[in-house]
């Protein structure tokens, strides 16, 4: 028998490795209210609704119909070409079936991409404020990430030259999200044009733009990076059924990107997971297929979130030294917080920064934040309004309440 000599015997690529802040701070909150404690859970990432019974009968009917084994890698036929038929109606996107893979959530579809593109120490722009597993995800590819920020004065958007300006010969990937998580910032049409010519400009680039949050959009009009026809051979465009479609358990993402790039994505799936859920994946057909069911069902949800969204802002604009700017997308607010940052709570503990913060009101105000320190914004805090309209106003009064004890 072998004798362990490293005081660790966990790889250095997982040691290494940060755990994710918002599951980390939703188990902190189910913690606490495990204990009896109240909590008040605005930390998670995920519609506070059922999936539409439209798509569940469709499980339903595919569990029955012997859907049970494994699909092929890139997904079944009938879905890959259900994801084709939806990126021409919605995105305005040509594509064919073998540019398209689906996976276990668009986790796996970002993951999946990145490691089919980055080499140790390529360059990957990241677009701040950015959704927590891109960074780590790039780092455990061993890419170098580099941050272009946006902040609360240009609606948390960085401009294309400022994207411009971070490209160098090692650059390898932008990655962005748009309806953003966790800002809610939505690029318009005229900026993703900008961006467009930036990646034609820069043909050793590619894009990843991250479009789960398409259909939780307040003002309309969304558009798709990969609908310029000029780059679509640079877009990888990524997108999933979670939060539109309220399937977060479900786990199912897909990519569209250039053939030769879905076909190595296949290559690491097939050695990792394999295809996707094979009736989720038939219930995605449904999903996608049924757009009268769907109109309705994202309707009722739609209106549910703007109204909260309105809630909210007008709920925190009453905090004083809170700045909110109103998200055109998703279903986050990210104040900015700073004001409070070097204040000390009543137990004397110092409120460094937005970390601090965020333990401090979930441990005394009963409220789970995330801190933008997750998200490369330091200054801010992610509070997700997924919730009930009584559960928002019962927590923004108590953050009120507990901010105005910091001295
Ligand atoms: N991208 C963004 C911007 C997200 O917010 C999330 C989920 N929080 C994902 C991707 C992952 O989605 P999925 O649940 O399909 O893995």
């Amino acid at each position: 028998m072998t004798t362990m000599t490293k005081a660790n015997p966990i790889s250095d690529r997982i040691s290494n490795m940060k755990e994710s802040a918002t599951i980390a701070m939703a188990q902190a909150a189910r913690d606490l209210a495990s204990k009896g404690v109240n909590v008040i859970n605005l930390s998670v990432g995920e519609p506070d609704f059922d999936t539409p019974d439209y798509i569940k009968d469709a499980a339903k009917k595919a569990l029955d119909d012997g859907f049970t084994g494994y699909s092929p890698v890139p997904g079944y036929p009938a879905l890959k070409q259900a994801i084709v038929d939806k990126l021409k109606r919605d995105n305005n996107i040509e594509a064919t079936p073998d540019q398209i893979v689906v996976s276990t959530g668009a986790k796996q579809s970002i993951a999946n991409i990145v490691l089919s593109l980055v080499n140790p120490g390529d360059e990957v722009i990241i677009i701040a404020p950015y959704w927590v597993s891109y960074n780590d995800i790039v780092d455990y590819a061993e890419g170098d990430v580099k941050i272009v920020s946006g902040s609360i004065d240009n609606g948390f958007k960085p401009t294309a030259a400022e994207i411009e300006a971070a490209i160098t010969d090692k650059t390898k990937l932008i990655m962005f999200s748009s309806p953003s998580n966790p800002a809610g910032a939505l690029f318009s049409q005229a900026e993703l044009s900008d961006f467009a010519d930036v990646l034609e400009r820069n043909k050793h680039v590619f894009a990843m733009s991250d479009e789960i949050y398409e259909y939780i959009n307040y003002v309309g009009g969304h558009t798709s990076l990969g609908s310029f026809t000029k780059v679509k051979d640079q877009v990888i465009t990524i997108n999933g059924f979670a939060k539109g479609y309220a399937m977060t358990g479900w786990r199912m993402g897909y990519i569209c990107a250039p053939a030769w790039l879905a076909k190595a994505t296949q290559k690491i799936q097939g050695q990792v997971t394999s295809g996707a859920n094979s009736f989720s994946q038939m219930a995605c057909v449904t999903a996608l297929e049924d757009t009268e069911n769907f109109k309705k069902s994202n309707k009722i949800m739609s209106e549910a979130f703007l109204r909260r969204r309105d809630l909210i802002i007008s709920l925190l604009n009453e905090v004083p030294n809170v700045r909110t700017e109103t998200p055109e997308g998703a279903f986050y607010v990210f104040p900015e917080v700073k004001a409070y940052f070097g204040k000390t709570a009543p137990d004397g503990t110092v409120i460094k920064g937005a970390s601090e913060l965020a333990i401090y009101l979930l441990n005394n105000a009963n409220v789970s934040t995330v801190t933008g320190e997750a998200f490369g914004a330091p200054d801010n805090i992610r509070i997700s309004y997924a919730a009930s309209d009584e559960n928002i106003t019962e927590a923004i009064g108590r953050i009120k309440e507990w901010l105005a004890k910091l001295a």
